[in-house]
């Protein structure tokens, strides 16, 4: 059986948390998009944790890891995560499998990405994400199927770098890449990885013959989606649930429970329409609280009010059985809080997520406000352990979004979680 875990935001939901979670009770879970972009950060025990292509499950040791063919695959960030984790005492081998269908971010896919988010201004992390699925969809991509033999990878390098090297001189002004040196390097990259590789497709496949639970984890939000986010300030893949299908290789009869993840507040990293977005002290109090800054880049991320028009629209669009709320911790610290409960655009009310980034730009939202708490959250252990006031918002989400909130995060902690049957 399979649960997909989505964030249903704009990312940074806490997704590193809840699948570490849930982890405990899957046999796998594998990434299905995305690439070094994404952070999930987790505590345990108090020590922080941060991990961008791994998926978090890797973390309990009787869980096998899948980074999926829909994920672009950075040979350095994937060392580097490897070597932190041996650092930590906690063994990759025999753990983690990567698909033979996966792209792999190519020196010059970095170059490219930088130089373009120069031109373009979408906020992206610069480490060749975009580019690399660019090539993916022109069809000139580089797999790690292509690793294993020297003349295919040394061809195809050439042609990508007779077009790249013209743009990254004529164009952006950067510097002429070589290919022997890229050849090296990646067939260096190739023995290192070998033990990993495989097909991952027929291996959820094996697994759910034998009845085994597979969490398929996102990266980034719903709204970040590149066909139903806030295009074109989204990233270039599809963390929607129905990536998790395309990205792993898994039918969607598999699939039993989409749980999306939705942050008692909203944040975004870069740039695009945010209604609900503060830019008060309140603004600063939320990001201050919530320590909102970038678990990869370490940018502050833009804060506001949780809004129920986007989740809503998020719900319907992947499918969402239920949702797990988090940093109900951090809203509660407010003595007061609003939540977004409609848009108007001048004096008409919008009925649904509007698909042009410019018309969100310009909506306003309406708001209630609810009282906050202020009491600390740790004892709480179920729903009716919770303070008044943090029950009516959860009433309110499941009313407004017609789906239950079945898991409440009450802080960055394992045990800080709230689970109702
Ligand atoms: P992700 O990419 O969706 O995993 O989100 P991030 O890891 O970027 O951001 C989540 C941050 O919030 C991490 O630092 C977590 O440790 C922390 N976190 C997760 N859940 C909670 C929660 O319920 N309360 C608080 N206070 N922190 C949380």
């Amino acid at each position: 059986m399979v649960t997909i875990i989505v964030g249903a935001q704009w990312g940074d939901e806490g997704k590193g948390k809840i699948v570490d979670v849930l982890a405990e009770r899957a046999d796998i879970v594998a990434r299905y998009q995305g690439g070094a972009n994404a952070g999930h950060t987790l505590v345990v025990e108090g020590k922080t944790i941060v991990l961008h292509l791994i998926p978090s499950g890797i973390l309990h040791p009787h869980v096998q890891c899948v980074i999926g063919n829909g994920v672009v695959l950075d040979p350095v960030a994937l060392r580097q995560e490897i070597a932190m984790l041996d650092a930590m005492g906690i063994s990759v081998r025999g753990r983690l499998f990567i698909s033979h269908k996966a792209h792999v971010i190519m020196p010059y896919h970095k170059l490219l990405d930088a130089a373009r988010e120069q031109h373009q201004g979408i906020g992206t992390t610069g480490r060749g994400i975009g580019p690399a699925y660019i090539d993916k969809y022109s069809r000139v991509g580089i797999r790690v199927v292509d690793l294993l033999d020297r003349r295919v990878l040394e061809e195809k390098l050439r042609t990508n770098l007779a077009e790249k090297n013209a743009l990254l001189e004529k164009i952006y002004g950067a510097e002429r890449l070589d290919v022997e040196q890229i050849v090296a390097e990646y067939l260096e990259f190739d023995r290192y990885i070998d033990e990993f590789v495989t097909d991952t497709s027929a291996l959820l496949h094996n697994a759910l013959r034998e009845g085994k639970q597979i969490l398929a984890e996102g990266a980034q939000g719903a709204l970040l989606d590149v066909d139903h986010g806030t295009y074109p300030f989204v990233t270039s893949s599809n963390p929607t649930s129905g990536g998790a299908c395309t990205g792993l290789g898994i039918p969607p009869t598999a699939v039993a429970r989409i749980i999306g993840l939705a942050k008692a507040y909203s944040t975004r990293v870069g740039n695009g329409p945010f209604p609900t977005e503060l830019h008060d002290e309140t603004g600063e109090l939320l990001r201050r609280l919530g320590n909102e800054y970038g678990a990869t880049t370490g940018r502050a991320r833009r804060c506001g009010w949780l809004d129920l028009v986007a989740l809503r629209y998020s719900v319907m669009i992947n499918g969402i059985t239920e949702l797990a709320l988090t940093k109900l911790d951090v809203l509660g610290k407010l003595s007061s809080f609003k939540v977004c409960t409609g848009y108007r655009l001048g004096n008409q009310p919008l009925k649904s997520f509007p698909a042009d980034a410019r018309t969100l730009d310009t909506v306003e939202p309406e708001y209630i406000e609810l009282e906050g708490w202020q009491s600390s959250l740790d004892a709480a252990h179920t729903i009716e352990e919770l303070p008044a006031q943090a029950r009516q918002l959860v009433r309110l989400i499941e009313d407004y979004c017609e789906v239950r909130v079945s898991l409440i995060s009450t802080g960055a902690e394992r045990h800080q979680i709230v689970r109702r049957t």
